[in-house]
């Protein structure tokens, strides 16, 4: 975090404040690991944090430290609202841009709060007083311990913090595999451990959680993968029927679009998930290499997010919105075929 903004953050936070913490819509282990370890830290700097998020979140992430006092809009949308309008501060962790909390958008939008933003996502909105953008982090987890040590706080460290960042870090790096996990990643890891943080614990709590009827979704998931060779892509879809036929909870499809990933020579994977309630489908785009699917998701699915993790969403139907897909690919064959 530089000079400038440490210098603002120092400023605002000089008196107790009334602080709104939020992730964007379905959260992730990112976005509530970032969301509550800073929301631990504030609370130990004698600020009044609340967490509050869009929307639900998976089973698999309800063990985290502090959970149950995060407030969900779309539970208790007047205490929410309420909540908005008396609050000092709003903090915004974990995506860039005010379109990412679905309909949080517009009580934000109309709050009259100080914003401060913390986020590794491509092209940052300009909203805030206070913004600390870095897409070279792995994590915001990651930068809520730059934030703490910008700060000269870093023995506020808990357990409790340690915890929840260590849970962001291991989810957005994919258990410490992706190109964005740096030596610094892992000395941030390191001190996490040594502030308590159970590493072993944690990748069980996330990972070893399946329900039988998730791993029976993935088996169908996996029937469903299509290979495209001449473009090195792969993708799978999954109907609304196949969801409700394993039970199909918030979470359950997490991860699936890597298997795609993990085929030898392909290098774009996509997953295209059926939503009849929403009315959409939603995806995930997952590459390899230089391939941005960040840039891909802006171009046709009004989405976003990283160069090898993006997602992003269509109206249309889930046979057209594969059609479509197939259509494009065309486009982007040199391209794809230039990665490795
Ligand atoms: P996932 O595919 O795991 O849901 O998301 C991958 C990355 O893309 C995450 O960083 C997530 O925040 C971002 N992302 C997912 N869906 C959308 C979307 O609809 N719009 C934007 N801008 N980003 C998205
Ligand atoms: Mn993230």
């Amino acid at each position: 975090m530089d000079k400038k903004t440490t210098q603002t953050v120092k400023e605002l936070l000089s008196k107790p404040q009334k602080i709104v913490v939020i992730g964007h819509k379905n959260p992730d282990g990112d976005a509530i690991g970032s969301c509550l370890g800073l929301s631990f830290f504030l609370k130990s700097l004698g600020h009044s944090p609340t967490v509050l998020m869009p929307n639900d979140f998976p089973d698999f992430l309800k063990w985290m430290p502090g959970v149950d006092d995060i407030l969900i809009y779309e539970k208790e949308k007047q205490k929410s609202t309420e909540l908005l309008e008396k609050t000092d501060l709003i903090f915004t962790l974990d995506f860039n841009s005010l379109d990412r909390v679905g309909d949080l958008q517009e009580p934000l939008e109309k709050s009259e709060a100080i914003f401060m933003m913390i986020d590794h996502h491509q092209q940052p909105s300009d909203y805030a007083v206070a913004t600390f953008s870095d897409v070279g982090m792995s994590s915001t987890c990651e930068m809520v311990f730059h934030f703490m040590d910008a700060l000269d706080e870093k023995e506020r460290l808990t357990q409790e913090i340690a915890t929840n960042l260590y849970t962001g870090i291991m989810t957005d790096t994919g258990s410490f595999r992706f190109s964005s996990t740096t030596p610094t990643t892992h000395r941030i890891i390191a001190q996490l451990i040594e502030a308590g943080a159970d590493g072993a614990l944690i990748y069980q709590n996330i990972y070893d959680t399946n329900s039988p009827e998730r791993m029976k979704l993935l088996g169908v998931a996996l029937n469903n993968l299509i290979i495209l060779p001449e473009f090195k892509t792969a993708y799978i879809t999954l109907t609304q029927k196949e969801l409700d036929d394993h039970d199909f909870k918030k979470g359950d499809t997490e991860g699936f679009v890597n298997y795609a990933l993990s085929v030898d020579n392909v290098v774009f994977a996509a997953i295209f998930i059926e939503n009849k309630q929403e009315n959409i489908v939603k995806m995930s785009l997952r590459s390899k290499g230089d391939f941005s699917v960040n840039d891909f998701a802006r171009n046709h699915y009004n989405g976003g997010g990283h160069i090898n993790a993006a997602g992003g969403k269509s109206s249309q139907s889930l046979n057209k919105t594969v059609n479509e897909f197939i259509s494009i690919l065309p486009r982007y064959k040199q391209e794809l075929n230039d990665v490795f």
